[in-house]
């Protein structure tokens, strides 16, 4: 059974409060887990969660500013303290090395775990060996380079197991079935076809700081899970342009169009005392599945949409 979820970790922008940890998110997916944006805080937080330094195997920032960043050397260091087996993919914007390299290096620890770095300086897919989904970052607008991310799973087909009794097909035939394409069966031929049906890969995507632009609208389109930011409300929405923020409003309004499954909001700031106006602008425009984001909750991603013929489970 695969496991899928989005564990929040740190949902404040700019400054941890009382209440809420800097940023920072863990998606698992099956045995992949890829920390997002680990703000101050990341590594207590992930104890609070009971996550380990192994369940790590992807860190992706969208942007260096340091409620995105500032956890990154005590991660890294963990890493490396936890003799994690396996190499660690970062993903970066690549005008940010200088950055980059501060945060890996900013004091003394014994290096032994390899960092896979991946800086990315352009729009589209970005090297994901090994994972179960491809991995792509596209640009928003904020003061300084950001990338949002989109997780996508390929599409595939699944067995009907409905159609399979209705054949009489069992056991070893199945297998063949399976890894042959056809097989023989009562003096006729069965093909593949015939007892699956398409199964939708899973999407999700990660929109951090940014302002409206085609990026924001790019990465949420059809996603499962929409974890976006939402700094502000639409009563400060000049606030929110001038910094390149999204309003709860604005973010509703993308998951709407985009027909997003499930909407988290979450990067508040810490102006708001409650997050119920969020909850209230978001409902005006977004009529499913909202979630606004609390420290350390977890969130599944939604049962994969079965195809409209569907008539299996
Ligand atoms: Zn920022």
């Amino acid at each position: 059974m695969s496991q899928r979820e989005l564990i929040v970790l740190g949902t404040a922008s700019q400054v941890p409060t009382k209440l809420r940890n800097h940023n920072g998110y863990l998606l698992r997916w099956d045995r992949e887990g890829v920390l997002f944006d680990p703000g101050e805080g990341t590594q207590r937080q992930m104890a609070y969660a009971g996550v380990s330094a192994t369940d790590i195997t992807r860190v992706a920032l969208t942007h260096f500013h340091g409620d995105h960043c500032l956890g990154l050397p005590g991660i890294v260091q963990r890493i490396n303290l936890d003799r994690v087996p396996h190499p660690v993919d970062v993903y970066y914007p690549a005008s940010g090395e200088v950055y980059f390299q501060r945060l890996c290096n900013a004091t003394v620890y014994n290096r032994t775990v390899e960092l896979r770095t991946h800086p990315i300086a352009a729009s589209g897919p970005v090297e994901a060996t090994g994972a179960p989904f491809t991995l792509t970052a596209v640009p928003l607008s904020h003061p300084v380079e950001a990338f949002g991310y989109r997780i996508a799973e390929p599409d595939g087909h699944r067995i009907v197991p409905e159609r399979l009794r209705a054949l009489g097909l069992r056991g070893p035939a199945v297998g063949e079935l399976q890894s042959v394409g056809t097989v023989v069966h009562q003096g006729r031929t069965i093909t593949l076809d015939e007892v699956t049906e398409p199964r939708p890969g899973q999407r999700m995507a990660f929109v951090m700081d940014t302002r409206l632009c085609d990026g924001v609208h790019e990465l949420a389109s059809g996603v499962d899970l929409l974890v976006i930011e939402a700094t502000f409300l639409d009563a400060e929405s000049e606030l929110a342009a001038e910094y390149g923020h999204l309003t709860a409003g604005q973010a509703a309004r993308v998951a709407a169009e985009a027909g997003a499954r499930t909407l988290v909001l979450t990067h508040f700031s810490q102006r708001y005392r409650t997050l119920d106006g969020h909850r209230a602008e978001a409902a005006r425009h977004y009529d499913g599945d909202l979630v606004i984001a609390e420290d350390l909750t977890r969130i599944p991603l939604p049962p994969r949409l079965r195809p409209p013929t569907g008539n299996a489970r």
